[in-house]
């Protein structure tokens, strides 16, 4: 009998075995393919890990701008997959050894519930073993979903899934969906040469984020020459043996691979959610969000699958602590979705915490914005990086309520706004603080003493 039994071993399941070690809880972990899941295996890690080789790219072909001399720089594809699988691989053996060092038992299968307290695992060859656990955290994640007319084949048209693994680099290829993974493979392939086209329905870049933010990746986009088009739908391809036709608006473009990267469905089929009575919105778990509990007793849910909370691998770990809290004390340690930091690895970074100034209107704050520019900030001209800029959303009179960081290392910046945000700050009290000059962080000192009423440069 185990105390729990975790279906899913990605940032959500994978989380909750290790947290529930330091109640001395016993543990086992239901994983049908290695630990890690979509973040370690196909997801952040991968994506990130070609996004470092396309900027160490970058920095190499725009050398001669800091007095560097080198020949130009070739993009070695092959290399950088096999770096990329290296990270990859290194994280997943390093989480497998840190699972065993805090004994939990990885249990290799499909895992469903088949009733109150208890988890059927089917291993490959098709025998089955009951699990009896007190209680049940699904952590199941997500997989790619598409659009009508753009059947994945993983061949000439892909998710990210197969993208993170192409042996050889494309020529061209059409992104279709501008959100956060659509623009970071946007960012990358257009850096180390593919040509790119970007196709998102809305009308700005990463909707959701900060329009002006948006607009900065979209120039950044454009110097680089992708083909960026916002508020365009596409229609219907057509494959042909050498490439793919994306038809849109009266027009098209022939490229040889077409990325979709419109959004994530949650893996909840099959799972055996009529069997305890876990109560779904299509496809994903609803719970309680301060606990993670599920409408079915001693069954929580966590990451990906919830219904109505960001699909991150750093919220999958939250709501892992809170259901683990709940699991093993009966209290709540409630996940802040007020303060959770959003970034989008692009080059220029984008980070954000909170609410954007469309958000806090639609809430009907009375609130006020600031911003500062980086192209007056030391570090960012001496680094060549000064497309970027901080805002600050504040309530009049009243605490920081959220804020973006446009800019290099802006992945990095956002946290000290997330502290401001998550404790509710007000301007003048975050402004009391100095940042270290020439830093690029000193944007954001700059932003909070004009936030407070007292800029300074
Ligand atoms: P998953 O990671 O999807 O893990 C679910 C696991 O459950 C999988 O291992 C799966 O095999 C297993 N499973 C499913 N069904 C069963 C079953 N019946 N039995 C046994 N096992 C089962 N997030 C960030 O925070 N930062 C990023 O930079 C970032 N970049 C991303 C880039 C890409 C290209 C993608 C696709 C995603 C990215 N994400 C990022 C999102 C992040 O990967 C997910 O939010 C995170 O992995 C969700 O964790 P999870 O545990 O809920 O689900």
């Amino acid at each position: 009998m185990y105390d729990i039994v975790i279906i899913g071993g990605g940032p959500g399941g994978y989380a909750s075995a290790l947290y529930a070690h330091n109640y001395g809880l016993k543990v086992a972990l239901v994983e049908q393919d290695r630990v890690g899941g979509t973040c370690l295996i196909r997801g952040c890690i991968p994506a990130k890990a070609w996004i470092e080789s396309g900027g160490v790219f970058s920095t190499v072909a725009n050398a001669e701008t800091f007095g560097v001399i080198s020949s130009p720089p070739e993009f070695a594809w092959p290399k950088a997959l096999e770096r990329k699988t290296k990270v990859v691989e290194g994280l997943v053996k390093g989480l497998t050894g840190t699972l065993k060092a805090r004994d939990v038992d990885i249990i290799n299968g499909r895992g469903r519930v088949a009733g109150p307290g208890k988890v059927e695992v089917t291993a490959e060859d098709g025998t089955t073993t009951q699990l009896e656990a007190g209680a049940i955290i699904l952590a199941t994640g997500s997989a790619p979903s598409s659009i009508p007319g753009y059947d994945i084949d993983g061949d000439r048209i892909v998710s990210s899934d197969h993208a993170l693994d192409w042996d050889e680099q494309p020529g061209s290829v059409a992104v279709i969906g501008g959100g956060v993974i659509g623009c970071e493979f946007a960012s990358f392939l257009g850096e180390v040469g593919t040509k790119v086209h970007l196709f998102e329905m809305e009308d700005q870049l990463v909707p959701g984020m900060e329009p002006e933010a948006a607009k900065i990746l979209q120039r950044a986009f454009r110097k680089r020459k992708i083909d960026v088009h916002v508020g365009v739908a596409v229609g219907a391809p057509d494959v042909t043996d050498s490439g793919v036709v994306v038809n849109y608006g009266g027009d098209s473009v022939v490229v040889d691979v077409v990325l979709v990267a419109v959004g994530r469905r949650p893996v909840t089929d099959d799972i055996g959610l009529e069997s305890v009575g876990v109560a779904s919105d299509r496809g994903y778990i609803v719970v309680d969000s301060a606990t993670m509990k599920t409408s079915a007793d001693g069954v929580y849910a966590v990451g990906d699958i919830v219904a109505g909370t960001p699909q991150l691998a750093h919220v999958a770990f939250a709501e892992a602590i809170a259901a683990v809290t709940n699991i093993a004390t009966g209290e709540v340690a409630a996940v802040d979705y007020n303060a959770i930091p959003m970034v989008v690895y692009t080059h220029p970074e984008i980070g954000w915490v909170g609410r954007t100034e469309a958000v806090a209107a639609a809430e009907g704050l009375d609130f006020e914005t600031t911003e500062h520019g980086m192209r007056g900030v030391g570090r960012a001209i001496i680094q060549g990086t000064i497309d970027g800029t901080v805002k600050i959303v504040s309530e009049v009179d009243g605490p920081i309520v959220g804020a973006t960081v446009v800019g290099h290392g802006a992945g990095e910046m956002i946290h000290e706004l997330m502290y401001a945000v998550g404790w509710e700050a007000l301007p003048e009290e975050a402004a009391s603080f100095i940042h270290a000059h020439p830093t690029i962080s000193e944007a954001v000192g700059e932003t909070l003493l004009a936030s407070a009423g007292r800029p300074l440069h």
